[in-house]
């Protein structure tokens, strides 16, 4: 039905199997290995493949209590540009993943918040573009908001920047807190995608006693406005990522060795 959808709605290329990343051996049906992948694109140079599609949902199709505020799509991004794939500015998530954010969702808003999304699923063709602007060192358009602290050269060996990201395979999302009293952005000492330790989820305390540890970077309240957001991710499935308070992987994400390629756009 998608792909008929996709069909009808765009200028669309009947193309050969183009494979989608690393090929999920686990005999899901997920990524489907046919040799009818339809691709579409916004112009009729563009191709994409939409192998693997059926298992996605629109975010708020699941989840409509959510904010989005997809970075990605905006160029107020450490690019500076709209990163390659988003062609709308929607989230993406594979059915599991948004079930279980969902289960997220409700119990914070019964705690008076709602979660606000910078990005779910990224396509690979956005993940290649990270790498080919981190090797382009004279761009630093956006250094002074996002990396003032760190040389350009150093993000690849540092692992800000990655041929590979998890978000790619659909069960991961960057997102913070907003406090529906306050009607603002949840303070967490410091924001998304900012490369450097201030971003680990540890800066200023204790991940299992959940203790703050008096530091120059974080207060007491940011450090705990970090471990509720993780508290409650770990809770329904997530698990976190110790470089960056705001990504979670599903646990149990159903596309574990899978790296999609179709563009980020309404389903
Ligand atoms: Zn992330």
């Amino acid at each position: 039905m998608k792909k008929k959808l996709f069909f009808s709605a765009l200028v669309c290329i009947l193309a050969i199997n183009a494979g989608c990343g690393n090929k999920n051996d686990s005999g899901d049906t997920a990524a489907p290995s046919t040799s009818e992948n339809l691709t579409c694109g916004d112009t009729e140079n563009t191709v994409y493949d939409t192998n693997g599609i059926s298992g996605f949902v629109n975010l708020t199709d699941v989840v409509p209590d959510a904010i989005l505020e997809i970075r990605y799509y905006s160029t107020y991004n450490f690019v500076g540009r709209r990163i390659d794939g988003y062609l709308q500015p929607t989230a993406l998530l594979s059915r599991e993943a948004a079930d279980s954010l969902r289960a997220v969702s409700d119990d914070l808003k019964a705690q008076g918040y709602r979660l606000k999304i910078f990005d779910a699923y990224r396509p690979q063709m956005a993940v290649d573009h990270f790498a080919r602007w981190g090797k382009d060192l004279g761009d630093t358009l956006m250094r002074r908001y996002f990396y003032p602290n760190i040389n350009k050269s150093l993000l690849f060996k540092l692992g800000y920047i990655a041929h590979h990201s998890g978000h790619s395979r659909g069960s991961t999302v960057d997102l913070t807190l907003f406090d529906m009293n306050s009607e603002k952005e949840v303070d967490m000492g410091g924001t998304f995608d900012w490369f450097g330790h201030e971003s680990h989820p540890d800066c200023g305390g204790n991940l299992q006693t959940l203790k703050y540890r008096t530091n120059d970077t974080l207060t007491d309240i940011q450090f705990q406005n970090r471990m509720l957001l993780r508290k409650v991710m770990l809770k329904h499935g997530f698990k976190p990522y110790e470089n960056e308070w705001w990504h979670f992987t599903l646990r149990n994400e159903p596309y574990p060795d899978t790296y999609f390629k179709f563009p980020v756009r309404q389903l």
